[in-house]
């Protein structure tokens, strides 16, 4: 039987793992933790009973991703759930930016922008499905539908500065901000309005899901379709060498270059190493979870209904802040991300005390104190919050890099978010999975599509081993 071997169980090696299980291959998966899920796992803390997610929160890709919906995660316990408002974005003028589910609710809250919004992402959301393959995949390649991609990637390439001067409204550019934010780089930089543009667009075909039970539902899920497909879990072995390896037709590494490179050291060719060595990190994640009595007093209504509330208040401040964490500085006032998960899963509460994820965008291997800045951030838009939290849990960037050499700096998204690592991954290459070395590849959120819960790094690295083995890539299809 054809073998492969997976190191590193986050969502995208076991996404590669389940589906060449599914396919028929022999896979053997090995994990340094204690449990599988990487950066989508959960636990409990604070007060007991109290569900936090470790890391992935918020979901939109990953429920429109094709890999994960070729895995049919809902016959394996995965049931996806919806906050009643997607976003809010408040500004300090008791304004606010609203995303809701549909375009046109979402246009019709943005006012004089509703129309500019409507036609930004109108024609990609109609399309989304078709689209996903295409946007979620390696992009040299030849699409399968090259004019809806075309009409979608064009914007992509913009700074998301330069976008933001489609909208006239405060509400609107910071709406827009918040969500381009997520690329972790100053708002200046070309392309950077592809990972808002993409998590706009699939948020809005089928919303910011969160996963029933929390995130750790989606690594269970997909856990399950490898066990029922033969494959073999090893938890609590970390790799550092390629001579601890077990001999397999194809390996596949859900790591960092930087691991990669040191558990291979001088079997990758040259060009390969200089290229690891050369990957760019971005930014780090400080992580407060918080337990609140009553939940979060947010001056704005929406806000209370609201699966993900972005702190950081207009665009021009966002901006300012994205450029100064990039830069190596602490900015007073980071951008902050806030979940309420419990709102869509109520079953993470404990009575009346709700589970409250956030976290700042601070420098690379930041070792100061952020929490301070994070509360004031949640003061400054929810007076009165710092009274009703009962509990704190503090996540810092050498955190993340402990517990996992993926998130090295506090980086969670596996890699800085420029123009190359963002169109090939950890290197120029044909194939943006391939190390170089025959049979050897990288899955991780090093490669495209990129960072996210949604297995699609996976997906696209198991196709690629699946064509050295000279095995058929529809294999992998549901
Ligand atoms: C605070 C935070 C918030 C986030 N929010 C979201 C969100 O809301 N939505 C979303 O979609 N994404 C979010 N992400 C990003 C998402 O979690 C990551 O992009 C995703 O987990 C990457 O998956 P992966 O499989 O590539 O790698 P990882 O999740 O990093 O998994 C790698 C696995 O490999 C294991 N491993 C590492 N080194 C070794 C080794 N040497 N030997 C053996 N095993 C090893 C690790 O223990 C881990 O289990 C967030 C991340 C963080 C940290």
């Amino acid at each position: 039987m054809t073998s492969a071997l997976v190191v590193g169980g986050g969502p995208n090696g076991l996404a590669a793992a389940a589906l060449l299980a599914r396919a028929g291959l022999e896979v053997t998966l090995l994990e340094a933790s204690d449990e599988v899920g990487g950066g989508t796992r959960s636990h409990e803390a604070l007060v007991p009973g109290l569900l936090h997610d470790h890391c992935s929160a918020i979901h939109p890709m990953a429920v429109t991703s094709p890999a994960l919906r070729a895995l049919d995660l809902e016959r394996h316990g995965l049931r996806w759930l919806l906050p009643e408002i997607d976003c809010v974005h408040p500004l300090d003028d008791g304004d606010a930016g609203v995303l809701m589910r549909s375009v046109e609710d979402t246009a019709r809250l943005l006012g004089a922008d509703g129309d500019r919004y409507r036609a930004l992402l109108g024609p990609s959301v109609r399309n989304w499905d078709a689209l996903a393959q295409d946007v979620m995949g390696p992009l040299l390649r030849m699409p399968s539908h090259p004019l809806l991609l075309a009409r979608f990637g064009l914007p992509t390439t913009l700074p998301a500065a330069a976008l933001a001067k489609l909208f006239t409204t405060e509400r609107a550019r910071a709406l827009w901000a918040g969500v381009a934010a997520h690329a972790y780089r100053p708002l200046n930089r070309p392309l950077t309005s592809a990972i808002g543009l993409g998590i706009l667009a699939a948020g809005h075909t089928a919303g910011w899901a969160v996963a029933e039970g929390g995130s750790q539902s989606i690594a269970r899920a997909m856990e399950k379709v490898l066990l029922e497909n033969g494959g073999t879990i090893h938890t609590g072995v970390r790799v550092t060498d390629h001579r601890q390896l077990p001999p397999a037709d194809v390996t596949l590494l859900d790591l960092d270059p930087g691991q990669t490179l040191a558990i291979y050291g001088d079997r990758l060719p040259g060009p390969v190493r200089s290229a690891y060595r050369r990957f760019r990190r971005g930014p780090g994640a400080y992580k407060v979870d918080l337990a609140v009595e009553g939940g979060i007093p947010w001056t704005d209504a929406d806000a209370r209904r609201a699966g993900t509330v972005h702190l950081g208040g207009t665009f021009a401040e966002i901006a300012r802040a994205e450029r100064e964490v990039s830069a190596g500085r602490m900015p007073e006032r980071p951008f902050v991300l806030v979940g309420q998960q419990y709102l869509a899963d109520p079953g993470r509460s404990v009575g009346d005390v709700h589970p409250v994820w956030t976290y700042a965008h601070v420098p690379y291997g930041y070792d100061g104190d952020a929490t301070g800045a994070i509360l004031a951030q949640l003061e400054r838009f929810a007076p009165g919050v710092r009274e009703r939290v009962l509990g704190m849990e503090v996540t810092r960037p050498a955190d993340f890099a402990a517990a996992n050499p993926n998130f090295a700096g506090g980086d969670i998204l596996t890699g800085a978010k420029t123009v190359p690592q963002l169109v090939f991954g950890a290197r120029p290459a044909l194939d943006p999975y391939a190390t170089g070395l025959p049979g050897v590849f990288l899955c991780s959120a090093a490669t495209p599509p990129g960072p996210g819960a949604h297995g699609m790094c996976g997906a696209g690295a198991a196709a690629s081993a699946l064509r050295h083995l000279g095995m058929r890539t529809d294999l992998l299809a549901a």
